[in-house]
């Protein structure tokens, strides 16, 4: 197991690089044999915990690196780690989301042959980083029944750019009276055709339709 951690600090320019890069990267992940996911959503909804529970599953039959994007600390890598798997943290300073070129960055600290499958946990906003591709060919975007019923709503755009959402926490639900069916009707009113899964990342409910669903 090893575990690195980089410091990037960004450029103003690189947004319009950005595309460029992601394709490089998807060129790279594609030559390499590796299914590269990228896990977005807010600060708290169990991204990390949803990296966990797949890694506990599937860690006997792929080869695992995570990325774990973070302004400053260490501890989603580091919970990820403690699994056996290896990771690379990127803080991102001030930036409030990964882009492909960090991505290239850190992925200099390890040998792709080494590995089949990649997770990189986005920062926790659920704005900005759907707006940076980072060649990953599958996007989940991860809401949670903690946050209110208004998340899908209020972004749109995210939902627009995923491959699949995921709502997490659906063990907690009952206690907060959470309706889920309203909001999965949300996400089929952005795209009619989005795949959603209910999952508990805690209990382990809906984390095999997850991974057959990412084909693993
Ligand atoms: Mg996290
Ligand atoms: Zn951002």
């Amino acid at each position: 197991m090893t575990e690195k951690t980089i410091r990037i600090d960004i450029g103003k320019d690189l947004f319009g690089a950005n595309e460029e890069a992601a394709t490089e990267n998807a060129t790279s992940f594609k030559k390499h044999g590796i299914l590269a996911v990228d896990i977005m959503g807010s600060v708290g909804t169990g991204k990390t915990q949803l990296i966990e529970t797949l890694c506990e599953r599937l860690s006997g039959r792929h080869r695992i690196l995570m990325l774990a994007g973070d302004l400053a600390t260490t501890i989603d890598a580091d919970r990820v780690a403690s699994h056996g798997v290896d990771t690379v943290q990127i803080n991102t300073g001030t930036a409030c989301h990964l882009d492909a070129r960090m991505i290239q960055v850190a992925l200099r600290e390890v040998n792709l042959s080494d590995y089949d499958l990649l997770f990189i946990e986005n920062v926790g906003n659920l704005i900005c980083p759907a707006g940076y591709s980072l060649g990953a060919a599958k996007k989940i975007v991860v809401v949670s029944v903690t946050e209110g019923p208004y998340m899908i709503r209020k972004h749109p755009l995210t939902i627009k750019r995923a491959d699949l959402v995921v709502i997490n926490k659906i063990d907690l639900a009952q206690a907060l009276e959470f309706n889920i069916e309203s909001l999965e009707e949300d996400i089929r009113e952005v795209d009619s055709k989005m795949p959603i899964l209910r999952v508990s990342a805690k209990t382990g409910v809906g984390i095999e339709d997850l991974m057959t669903t990412l084909g693993l």
